[in-house]
C-alpha cells in the first residue's frame, strides 16, 4: 500500500515514525512544509523537513522534542558572545546539515534534490519531498503587527493571537518534483496530526497540491492534532479557537473542507453527531506517548481508509 502524507514538523514526524512501522517505508512519501523555512546566520534552515529527517533516522532528541540528540551548542555560544543573532537555536551537529544544504542551494541545486541527497546520506528510506522548491513563506497577522513565521513562533514565543495567516509566494509556487506523482500514485493520502494553519496550510496553499487532493480517487484521512480539545504542544488550539470558532473535531475538519473522507480524533474528543463534510469519524487514542502508541495510531489511520474502500 502506497501512502502519501502531508506533514509539518514534530507532530507529523511522530506520526510518521509510527507509520513506517506498519507500512513499508519505501511505500511512504512525505510532503513536507517549507513555510517555516528561515535564513539565519547565512544558513538556510528547513525546520519541518529536518524534524522528519532526524526523527525517522533515529537522530532526534526525543526529550527536547526538536533538533538532534547528543547535541552541543558551542557555535551558537560564540555567535552570542560576538553579538550575533542567537535567538534561533541551532546546535553544532544541526549546523553541519544546514551548511551542506545552504552550499548546495547556493550552487543552484533545488531544495527537493538537496533534501533527497541529505536524506539518502542519513539512510532515510521513505521519500521526503518539500511541498515546493519555490520560495513560500508563512506570515502571521497579529494585533502587534505582521510577522514572518519564525519571528512570531520562536522570537515572540507565539504569544500574539493570530488574526490571519498568509503564504507569501504561494500563488507562484509549483509542487516540487515527485509531489504530484506521489499524491496521484498513492492508495491512501494522510494529513498528519500537524498544525492545520501553519504546517498543513502552507502545503495546501500550493494550488497544484490542493487540486491533486480535490481530484483524488483514493481516500484522504486526516488525524486531529488535538487531544481533549487542546494541542499537545504549540498554538494549534488557540488558532482553531480564534480562526475556526472552536476546538472540536468539526473545527479541525473545517480546515480541510472538501479534502478529507475520514477524520481520526481522540477518544476525549468523540463527537456526538456526524461531522459536516466528513464521511466518517474514527475515534481512537491519538496521544503518541511512545513508539507503540504512534504505531497503533498509524494502523488505525490506515484501517480507517480500508473500511471505506
Ligand atoms: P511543528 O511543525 O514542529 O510545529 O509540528 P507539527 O505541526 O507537525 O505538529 C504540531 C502539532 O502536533 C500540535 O498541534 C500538536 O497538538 C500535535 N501533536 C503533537 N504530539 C501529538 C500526539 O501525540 N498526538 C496528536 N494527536 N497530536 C500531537
Ligand atoms: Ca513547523
Amino acid at each position: 500500500m502506497k501512502v502519501a502524507v502531508l506533514s509539518g514538523g514534530v507532530g507529523g514526524a511522530r506520526f510518521l515514525r509510527g507509520l513506517i512501522g506498519v507500512v513499508d517505508p519505501l511505500d511512504v512519501s512525505i510532503v513536507g512544509n517549507v513555510g517555516d523555512d528561515v535564513e539565519v546566520l547565512g544558513l538556510r534552515v528547513s525546520p519541518d523537513l529536518d524534524s522528519i529527517l532526524y526523527t525517522l533516522t533515529g537522530l532526534a532528541d526525543d526529550e527536547r522534542g526538536w533538533g538532534r540528540a547528543d547535541e552541543s551548542w558551542r557555535a551558537l555560544e560564540t555567535v552570542a558572545e560576538l553579538g550575533g543573532a542567537s535567538w534561533f537555536r541551532l546546535g553544532d551537529r544541526d549546523i553541519g546539515l544546514h551548511l551542506v544544504r545552504t552550499e548546495l542551494l547556493r550552487e543552484g541545486v533545488p531544495l527537493s534534490v538537496v533534501t533527497e541527497r541529505i536524506a539518502h546520506a542519513l539512510g532515510l528510506q521513505a521519500a521526503l519531498l518539500p511541498a515546493t522548491d519555490d520560495p513560500l513563506r508563512t506570515f502571521l497577522e497579529t494585533p502587534a503587527g505582521t510577522f514572518p513565521f519564525q519571528t512570531w513562533f520562536v522570537a515572540r514565543g507565539h504569544r500574539d493571537e493570530v488574526d490571519a495567516v498568509h503564504f507569501a509566494g504561494a500563488p507562484e509556487a509549483a509542487a516540487a518534483p515527485g509531489v504530484l506523482d506521489a499524491l496521484r500514485g498513492a492508495d491512501l493520502i494522510v494529513i498528519a496530526p500537524s498544525n492545520p494553519y501553519v504546517s498543513i496550510g502552507p502545503i495546501l496553499a500550493v494550488e497544484e497540491i490542493r487540486d491533486a487532493l480535490v481530484s483524488r480517487r483514493v481516500p484522504c484521512v486526516a488525524v486531529s492534532p488535538l487531544v481533549g480539545g487542546r494541542a499537545v504542544k504549540g498554538p494549534a488550539d488557540r488558532m482553531l479557537a480564534r480562526l475556526a470558532g472552536g476546538t472540536a473535531p468539526e473545527h479541525v475538519a473545517s480546515c480541510y473542507d472538501g479534502l478529507i473522507d475520514v477524520l481520526v480524533v481522540d477518544e476525549s474528543d468523540a463527537p456526538e453527531s456526524p461531522i459536516r463534510g466528513v464521511g466518517r469519524t474514527v475515534v481512537t487514542q491519538t496521544l503518541m506517548s511512545d513508539l507503540p502508541a504512534a504505531r497503533r495510531l498509524a494502523a488505525a489511520t490506515v484501517h480507517a481508509s480500508e473500511a471505506l474502500a
